[in-house]
């Protein structure tokens, strides 16, 4: 059973390493961005609420993602494991999460921790931007995404130590030998 958290900051890779840990191990990853960028092109009422946060780099409201992912993993294909990317980011988020998965008798077997500097992601986002074209790869919006991932989503480090998942890994070198890593973590 593989029920998975992938943390890290913005440019951490945790999805690009969560796509390859999914074909690994046939398990559905779950990317709260993803979803949210999906109803932002398809102008759904959610994607029309989101837009706006998203382009600034700020978190979109808690409701909204938990709600997400409460849809989301009561879907059939969940109950093998999921991984998710990009999702709890704040204590609210975590604790809604703790709450659906005793609801429905899943337990997390490990939270993934991708550890990069500072000055390494700023320069991975900027690549980003012009490879990909996101719209929040600008230099204002990354230093609100990292802003924000220090002091919202950095403290949930120290929760999944205390609950005793938390895997470590440095998430500075290639994607193989990252996906080693992440590999030898989860045993
Ligand atoms: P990154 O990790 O590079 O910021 P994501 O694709 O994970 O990229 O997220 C893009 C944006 O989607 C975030 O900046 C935020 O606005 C929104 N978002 C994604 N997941 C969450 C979440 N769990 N809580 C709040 N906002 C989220």
């Amino acid at each position: 059973m593989k029920k998975l958290i992938f943390m890290g900051p913005p440019g951490a890779g945790k999805g690009t390493q969560a796509e390859t840990i999914k074909e690994k191990f046939k398990i559905p990853q779950i990317s709260t961005g993803e979803i949210l960028r999906e109803a932002v092109k398809n102008s759904t009422p959610m994607g029309l609420e989101a837009k706006k946060f998203m382009d600034a780099g700020d978190l979109v409201p808690d409701v909204v993602v938990i709600g997400i992912i409460k849809d989301r993993l009561a879907e059939p294909d969940c109950s093998k494991g999921f991984i998710l990317d990009g999702f709890p980011r704040t204590v609210e988020q975590a604790e809604a999460l703790g709450k659906i998965l005793r609801e429905t008798k899943m337990d997390l077997d490990a939270v993934v921790n991708l550890a990069v500097p500072d000055q390494e992601l700023v320069n991975r986002l900027l690549s980003r931007a012009k490879i990909e074209g996101r719209a929040d790869d600008n230099e204002e919006t990354i230093k609100n995404r990292l802003k924000n991932y220090n002091d919202k989503t950095f403290p949930l480090i120290d929760y999944y130590r205390k609950e005793g998942i938390l895997k470590e890994v440095n998430g500075v070198g290639s994607m193989e030998e990252i996906t080693m890593e992440i590999l030898s973590v989860l045993g």
